[in-house]
């Protein structure tokens, strides 16, 4: 039986910081992952003047900062950078888009649309009550989001066809690609209507069903079918015009702050992805080149075979009181020894843990508890 919420959920945003064990921490959302370069400048900047020194991308391609030390100023900043453009619905916009949409394959470009449903649900003021856990998918076809278990979502069929899928399963509707948005918002208006106070859809009793029933759609009779999948953008990525897309993976998605200036310093559009990575978009060969060559001596993995590839982890400590250790040390420490994905936690909660297959390692009084992928 779904478990009945009791109090709104308490999602940071940058208005509302999360007061973690190591001190507040803001969320910056980041529609699609996109970032234009002085984007990135500016988190960067509040990141080493006003937070730890590191950005940290988040499991929806968000980013957030940790032991901010003055908020007041943080929001004027991001305001002036166009990353918090709405006070009021900050927390909603929850969308994560496939981060090679309109540059490499997929059947769709799903990126003009996830900016049109970012400024549909800003401009609907009752949608500012959604929950921040809310979750809009977009998946140009290729089944890289669909799987990620969102709310709302659509996933291209075809160059002007989507399956609307509600609590990540499809719904048998189809849409075109005009009307994609207009149904997402509908279907997001019709999660307030049957919500009852809880988070997510698949929480709600029947929720998918008479979310489908109130947008008076036809439905078709067979359904997509969708996994989590783990093919994440990395290395270099020739895009449909020539250009060159370069995905890269980041240690346990914290990104430095001075490796984000020189990110910024190429003048090309960042898409952080909802595997805690980053794909640098629209290079020249040359650029491309000087990329890797220039930012994976500083970090940036361009490498599919790593083993980073393989690991996630969640705050641990210092940054949750709930942990018993330090999980992301441990972590660092362990990974060259790591052949399979894992994910690290450090108590049983298991937070940012990926959907899918995986092995859990998970902290005890009593030293880590492995838990095999099945
Ligand atoms: S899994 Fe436990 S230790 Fe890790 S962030 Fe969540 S609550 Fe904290």
């Amino acid at each position: 039986m779904a478990m009945t919420r009791s109090a709104p959920d308490s999602c940071p945003g940058v208005l509302r910081l999360h007061q973690a064990a190591d001190g507040p921490l803001a969320r910056v959302r980041v529609p699609a992952g996109r970032l234009e370069p002085a984007q990135v400048l500016a988190l960067a900047r509040a990141a080493s003047d006003l937070g730890d020194g590191n950005i940290e991308l988040t499991s929806r391609g968000n980013a957030q900062l940790r032991r901010v030390r003055d908020a007041a100023e943080l929001t004027r900043r991001l305001e002036q950078a166009g990353l918090l453009p709405s006070r009021t619905h900050e927390r909603v916009r929850n969308i994560v888009a496939s981060p090679l949409s309109g540059r490499v394959g997929g059947r769709a470009d799903v990126h003009g649309l996830a900016a049109d449903l970012d400024a549909g649900l800003r401009a609907a003021p009752r949608l500012a009550e959604l929950p921040g856990r809310v979750l809009f998918t977009l998946d140009d076809g290729r089944g890289d989001i669909s799987g990620l278990g969102g709310d709302i979502g659509v996933h291209a069929t075809d160059a002007d066809e989507f399956a609307v899928l509600l609590a990540g399963r499809d719904s048998g509707i189809r849409v075109s690609a005009a009307d994609a948005v207009p149904v997402m918002l509908a279907a997001a208006h019709g999660f307030l209507e049957v919500s009852s106070g809880q988070w997510r859809l698949r929480e709600v009793a029947d929720g998918p069903r008479r979310v489908a029933d109130s947008l008076g759609l036809a439905t078709a009779p067979q359904r997509l079918e969708f996994g989590a999948t783990h093919e994440i953008p990395i290395g270099w990525l020739t895009q449909d015009n020539g250009l060159v897309a370069l995905g890269a993976c980041i240690r346990l998605g914290s990104l430095p702050a001075r490796l984000a200036e020189f990110l910024a310093a190429t003048e090309r559009p960042v898409l952080l992805t909802p595997w805690r990575g980053i794909v640098l978009a629209d290079l020249e060969e040359w650029a491309a080149e000087q990329v890797v060559r220039v930012l994976a001596p500083m970090g940036l993995i361009f490498d599919a075979e790593s083993p980073w590839l393989l690991v996630s982890a969640c705050a641990g400590k210092p940054g949750c009181a709930k942990a018993l250790t330090d999980v992301r040390a441990d972590v660092a420490a362990a990974v060259g020894e790591v052949t399979e994905r894992q994910h690290w936690s450090g108590c049983e909660r298991r937070c940012g843990r990926p959907p899918g297959a995986i092995t859990d390692v998970v902290a005890t009084p009593a030293g880590y508890r492995v838990h095999p992928a099945h």
